[in-house]
């Protein structure tokens, strides 16, 4: 349910409905836009009957959500989200530019692989530690010892670092060391694990399953935002179908689709979608056009000695010719690509 106040209504009103709906055994969100306040009521659907509290003094109109979900959609929160990542903000305009290599392998590569994505102008450094492999034979990623490197190497180059987390019983452990939490693709929907990094306050980058609806995500988001944390990130990565030339499908239609439905930012990663360097370029600058909150590519200075995605890694030299061009784009849709202002840990 939502409660629209009336236009000036002010804070003594504003505290005394939020009384009211406390009395109700309902939780309360509070949105306080340029023109509008809106109070989204979440909780039993018995209490939330609209006659009493359309009664109360300074209440406009209430209405219902009609979204399942609720704390995630647009009609709860008609501002953009910003998430804030070390000064970098994701969202409203501003661009995340998330680049480095699937996985972090050493500190030597590491930091030539951040030294330059930094350059090109990326502004959060990826790699990951715990890695999700199709095969238990393939890499699986240098755990602990993988996010104190990334840790180390971010500081040096003053770049929020953002990795995946795979299971519940790594949230704290990853916690210590990252800015942000990747969920994978194959763990869009472990319900635990969204539990587990709702309880955190760091940012989620939340990557859409590889048969997931936008409804399925959004929900998804939802157990992240129900949990208590706010920051969440979208993130389209391509989905399964029927075509074999490259690796999924990128459904860019899901960026305006999502920014309808609700306040989230939403950023693409055209190298999962892919699979292929030559099509990423094309795919991130179409991505900024459609009003994309930001770019999410794997860049190897070694793509042939990568442990995993070295075939669809994207040079660095290619990165920065990527970023340029995107910064031209980016000027055409009123947007900008903040520079890092250096990770406070
Ligand atoms: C990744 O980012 O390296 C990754 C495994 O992505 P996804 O979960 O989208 O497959
Ligand atoms: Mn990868």
């Amino acid at each position: 349910m939502i409660i629209v106040l009336k236009p000036g209504s002010d804070d003594a009103q504003v505290e005394h409905i939020l009384d009211r709906v406390a009395q109700l055994g309902l939780k309360a969100h509070l949105s306080r836009g340029e023109h509008r306040t809106i109070i989204g009521l979440i909780g039993d659907e018995e209490k939330l009957q609209v006659e009493p509290l359309s009664a109360i003094p300074g209440v406009e109109q209430v209405l219902p959500i009609l979204k399942p979900f609720k704390l995630a959609s647009r009609e709860l929160h008609p501002e953009d989200s910003v998430v804030d990542l070390c000064g970098v903000r994701i969202g409203g305009g501003s661009l995340a530019m998330i680049a480095g290599p699937c996985a972090v392998e050493s500190e030597e590569i590491l930091t030539e692989i951040a030294q330059q994505v930094q350059a090109a102008g990326a502004n959060i450094l990826r790699g990951g530690a715990f890695k999700p492999r199709t095969s238990p034979y393939s890499f699986q990623g240098l755990g602990e010892d993988g996010l104190k490197i990334l840790r180390s190497v971010g500081n040096r180059f003053g770049l929020p670092v953002v990795t995946e987390v795979m299971d519940p019983r790594q949230v704290a452990l990853v916690e210590r060391y990252a800015d942000m939490l990747q969920i994978g693709a194959r763990n869009m929907q472990n319900f635990n694990l969204l539990n587990e990094v709702g309880q955190t306050r760091k940012p989620v980058l939340l990557k859409r399953g590889m048969s997931a609806t936008v409804k399925d995500l959004l929900m998804s988001a939802e157990y992240i935002l129900s949990a208590g944390n706010p920051y969440v990130v979208l993130c389209e990565r391509g989905v399964r179908g029927f075509e074999d030339s490259t690796r999924n499908t990128l459904d860019l239609s899901i960026v305006p689709n999502v920014h309808g439905m609700s306040h989230l930012p939403i950023i693409v990663d055209p190298s999962h979608a892919t699979g292929r360097p030559d099509l990423i370029p094309a795919m991130a600058c179409a991505a900024v056009a459609a009003g994309a909150d930001g770019v999410h590519v794997e860049v190897h200075s070694r793509p042939e000695e990568a442990k995993s995605d070295g075939a669809q890694a994207l040079l660095p030299t290619r990165y920065a010719d990527l970023v340029a061009q995107l910064r031209k784009i980016a000027a055409v849709m009123g947007r900008t690509i903040p520079r890092c202002q250096g990770v406070k840990s």
